[in-house]
């Protein structure tokens, strides 16, 4: 896994991209919920559930077909009154579904482990990127209080927060430019 800080850094950028009209509270709480459960796996290990197995760590959580699923769900629980079939119920869907995927795609980025089973439940084979620039985080939180842990927050303030940095100066940006723009319309 990347680490619980990686996964939020870059759902909250995900989260500034979206209209600011939709977003609350809940939204964030679900934001983060959404980044960081594909790893509710974890726990399977502490049931004797191998790594390696479909339901084990890095398997059929960090699925597509895992992240579509809680796309759909998620929104229920933000905008109830709202049809399935609103253009705000499936843009949330889309969100959410993406935030849940970036745990996986991150994951795939990582230097250790084993890879991800994108295509569980049909295929149980694991992947990674050719390319894997994250340090691994080590699964219990006593060995993140180490030099490993201290390791893995410098990678991924390399290949995680400079990234999500850039991309909020350019959404402020963006914004700036759209405000002034409105302005001079009036
Ligand atoms: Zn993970």
């Amino acid at each position: 896994m990347a680490s619980a800080f990686g996964h939020v850094a870059v759902a909250y950028a995900m989260g500034k991209t979206v209209d600011t009209t939709w977003i609350s509270t809940r939204f964030w709480v679900f934001s983060v919920f959404c980044c960081v459960l594909p790893d509710a796996d974890v726990l399977g290990l502490l049931v004797g559930i191998p790594y390696e197995h479909v339901l084990g760590h890095r398997g059929i959580t960090h699925s597509i077909a895992f992240a579509v699923l809680v796309g759909l769900v998620v929104p229920c629980f933000l905008v109830p009154h709202s049809s399935f079939w609103s253009k705000h119920y499936g843009v949330l869907a889309i969100y959410f579904g993406l935030v849940t995927m970036s745990h996986g795609l991150l994951d795939a980025l990582t230097d250790g482990g084993l890879g991800i089973a994108f295509f569980a439940p049909f295929d149980a084979t694991r992947y990674f990127f050719p390319w894997r620039p994250i340090t691994v985080s080590p699964i219990g939180l006593t060995q993140f209080f180490s030099s490993w842990g201290l390791g893995v927050l410098l990678s991924e303030l390399i290949w995680l927060g400079i990234p999500v940095a850039c991309w909020l100066l350019i959404l402020r940006g963006m914004k700036r430019k759209r405000a002034s723009r409105g302005r001079e319309a009036h």
